[in-house]
């Protein structure tokens, strides 16, 4: 037996003696301490929240990750059977199907595009010869629009970064007509160690090639050409190439999109500015200048492009707990862990199941877990709870960004989502990982939370590397929705934090994405719970705030999220 003190809203103490089971002992800390934590939160919500057992954890992840399943992948057998499970477990806590027509499955349509070796690209520069580009070695390009066949014939303008950001007084577009061009831009932002200016060193979305892409679009573009520089992508050339060979997959296409979607190295960048009578180095120095205008080069990209073209689906698994408050029960607090992983390589030699235990069965896991302890509660919060397991987070984030584009409720009703991505069983964690709560109205209350539970809040080690850009959150970041995801930091207890870091960088070296990432019996999945009920304490505080969680101001989702009241 252990003593708990809790406060409720109306300031009252109250004192609850819970049996706790062994292995969870650390309880709602994680981290051990023989004083239990106060929690900000209704008596009936901390009783639910003492139910949540790293033994449930483990049981789903065991399930989840047996080869039985086949690697869960996207579209296939294994996939669709863990979408059907979580399911099954949805309505066993007694939570409400919202999906499609009343149902737990929503529906996501995808489309495979492999571009095929029929495919030509060709720079026409100015003067001098043709360029026909070797794929592969010299470009990678896919055809967005989804169609077996496309002709480019279009002139090529540099724009810079390919940026328009009015809050950072940023736009290399300079109203410039670019309907039916090919765009060559940089990848990356402009250098920066001014926190207020693109966040100083940390990437913002502005960085990412997703959004150079999508501005295209948006700016009638018909074509894209990234040039690639190691160091500003921070990754080599063999990334791309590597990552644009073979199928890859998108949400059936629902507007404008573009026909040739483009990498080329950096050489042969350098070969076009020469004859185009420009100078690469020179047009890269050019684009740092907040007084960048497009410039057109005076040289054309002809292509063809030759595709396979593939549609098949996959669903995301919604499930509701409608809220108390009749008026409130309108908008909810959202939770989101992805189900799907790589599935079966059949050409590969030995095991080639990709399990995706700890990516993300754990996730799943804890969803669940979430799950059934807001079902069981006695009293239900204010607002309602919306419980998501994502498709396709392995393919580019595409279930949940299917979720952000066709939500179950309105987006502007969603106040936070709390996402769960790879949280390893490695025993009780003395921090968390929030990055990005920090940006939202809501941190003051995650990071008093966070201290009830004992757990330091670690700061994102490298932001320079946009992890916030790489998991399910930021699909609903983008559509407005404060969002971030909960994850231990690298200090465990009875351990130095060295240890973490030795963890973590085996795993990525050994197992993340390998058919290695599988269940072991003796993972400790105390840590994944003490996530769990972390994320349920702010989930139920989310719910029951008098006001919906905002962007900070000046933060580059705050015109998202306006735009979507
Ligand atoms: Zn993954």
């Amino acid at each position: 037996m252990q003593r708990m003190t809790k406060t409720i809203s109306a300031g009252l103490i109250v004192c609850l003696s819970l049996l706790l089971w062994a292995e969870g002992g650390a309880g709602a800390a994680g981290a051990g301490g023989s004083k239990m934590p106060s929690v900000r939160l209704p008596g009936p919500a901390f009783v639910a929240l003492e139910t949540i057992n790293p033994d449930h954890i483990r049981w789903h992840v065991r399930y989840l990750s047996h080869d039985l399943l086949e690697g869960r992948g996207t579209g296939q057998r294994g996939g669709d059977i863990a979408a059907e499970y979580i399911a099954t477990q949805f309505a066993e806590y007694g939570l409400k199907p919202a999906g499609d027509h009343g149902t737990y499955m929503q529906k996501v349509p995808l489309v495979g595009i492999t571009t095929l070796s029929d495919t030509t690209f060709a720079l026409i520069p100015k003067q001098g010869e043709t360029m026909n580009l070797k794929p592969l070695d010299e470009y990678v390009a896919y055809n967005q629009t989804q169609q077996v066949l496309a002709e480019v014939d279009a002139d090529i303008v540099f724009v810079g970064y390919g940026i328009e950001a009015p809050e950072y007084g940023w736009d290399d577009y300079k109203g410039v007509e670019v309907k039916g061009k090919v765009l060559l831009m940089l990848v990356n932002e402009p250098a920066s160690d001014d926190p207020k200016f693109f966040k100083g060193k940390a990437l913002t979305y502005y960085g990412r090639w997703t959004y150079k892409y999508e501005e295209a679009v948006r700016k009638g573009a018909v074509g894209v050409i990234l040039v690639h520089q190691t160091q500003m992508a921070s990754y080599p050339w063999e990334v791309v190439r590597n990552s644009n060979s073979g199928e890859r997959s998108a949400l059936r296409v629902e507007g404008p999109a573009l026909k040739v979607a483009s990498w080329i190295h950096f050489d042969v960048a350098s070969r076009l500015a020469s004859a185009s009578g420009m100078n690469l180095e020179k047009m890269m120095q050019d684009a740092q200048s907040r007084d960048f205008h497009p410039v057109n080069l005076g040289a054309k990209l002809k292509a063809h492009m030759v595709s396979k073209v593939r549609n098949f689906e996959s669903n995301n698994v919604l499930a509701t707990l409608p809220g108390a408050d009749h008026k409130m029960a309108e908008e909810a607090v959202i939770y989101t862990a992805h189900y799907d992983h790589f599935g079966i390589r059949p050409e590969m030699p030995g095991d080639n199941i990709f399990n995706g235990a700890d990516d993300n069965a754990t996730g799943c896991a804890i969803l669940l877990e979430l799950a059934r302890a807001f079902g069981s509660a006695s009293q239900r919060p204010r607002r309602s709870i919306l419980f998501a397991a994502v498709t396709a987070e392995e393919q580019g984030l595409l279930g949940s960004e299917y979720l952000g584009k066709h939500p179950p409720i309105p987006t502007g009703k969603i106040t936070l989502d709390l996402n769960y991505d790879d949280v390893k069983p490695l025993g009780a964690p003395e921090e968390v990982e929030v990055s990005g709560a920090e940006r939202t109205s809501f941190y003051p209350e995650v990071e008093a939370t966070a201290k009830e539970f004992r757990l330091a809040i670690r700061p994102d080690a490298r932001p320079e590397a946009g992890h916030f850009y790489r998991s399910d959150h930021f699909s609903l970041a983008r559509v407005g929705i404060p969002s971030f995801s909960i994850n231990e930091g690298m200090k465990y207890k009875g351990h130095p934090e060295s240890w973490g870091l030795d963890q973590e960088r085996e795993y990525v070296e050994k197992h993340y994405h390998q058919p290695s990432d599988e269940y072991h019996p003796e993972m400790d999945f105390v840590g994944d719970s003490a996530m769990a009920r972390f994320g349920f304490a702010l989930g139920w505080e989310a719910a029951g705030l008098p006001k919906r969680i905002e962007w900070q101001k000046g933060d580059e989702f705050e015109a998202a999220r306006a735009k979507s009241q």
